[in-house]
């Protein structure tokens, strides 16, 4: 028998690679997945076998891997316990965005159905945690919804950072300090080809220059109204 908390982080990164494929249907590369995890691909492609065989993935060999909707499912309650466990530490107990995401990853795999339920009614039921990620509902499911990130958004219009696609705390701490986290309004000046940069400003800030990899995991909407 599988530790719960393996299979959990497995699914976890399935779910979380199918998200980032370009189409619906298509399998997560087993490389994909080992990296995800830490992990030589040997282990993780023993691993998926074992969750093919709980019928929670569908594995092809020399392909890759996608969940099956049983396993979809458990991928999305875990994310919820996570995020909402990562609201609750910012919201209630006054922690820093920066450093919930690690107590989260411990954590979604203890919590009770009933603990997450009574959070999620304390918080008032929200749709995102403080990095912006959605909540999956009790169901498990989660409204799809295409943002821009700062290198595909349009220049000179006003908008809002709605999401930050990566939990650094390095990265995480570099967003704070320059006013760009979720929810702060921003408009891209310019973006640099050549210098593959991206030159932005803030509310009241002086514009800053930032590069393509950090500019792709900005995500925002139109500040519209
Ligand atoms: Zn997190």
């Amino acid at each position: 028998m599988l530790p719960s908390s393996t299979v959990e982080n497995y699914l976890k990164a399935i779910y979380q690679g199918q998200s980032s494929l370009a189409s619906d249907g298509r399998l997560v590369p087993m490389g994909q997945v080992a990296a995800a995890l830490n992990v030589t691909p040997g282990t993780a492609t023993t691993m998926v076998k074992a969750l093919a065989e709980s019928g929670l993935a569908e594995y092809e060999p020399y392909t890759g891997v996608r969940l099956t909707p049983a396993g979809e499912k458990l991928a999305a309650l875990v994310l919820r316990r996570h995020r909402l466990v990562e609201l609750f530490l910012v919201q209630v107990m006054g922690m820093s965005w920066v450093e919930v995401h690690d107590e989260a990853e411990k954590l979604e795999h203890v919590v009770s159905e009933r603990l997450i339920e009574r959070i999620d009614d304390m918080l008032g039921h929200p749709t995102h945690d403080p990095h912006g990620d959605p909540i999956p509902t009790p169901e498990g499911r989660i409204t799809p919804r295409h943002l821009d990130s700062l290198l595909t958004c349009p220049v000179g219009t006003p908008l809002r950072v709605t999401r930050i696609a990566d939990q650094d705390p390095a990265f995480l701490r570099f967003i704070e300090s320059n006013g760009l986290k979720p929810g702060q309004l921003i408009e891209v000046e310019t973006r640099d080809t050549a210098a593959d940069s991206v030159r932005l400003c803030g509310q009241n800030r002086a514009p800053i220059t930032i590069g393509a990899r950090a500019a792709s995991k900005l995500l925002v909407e139109a500040a519209a109204g």
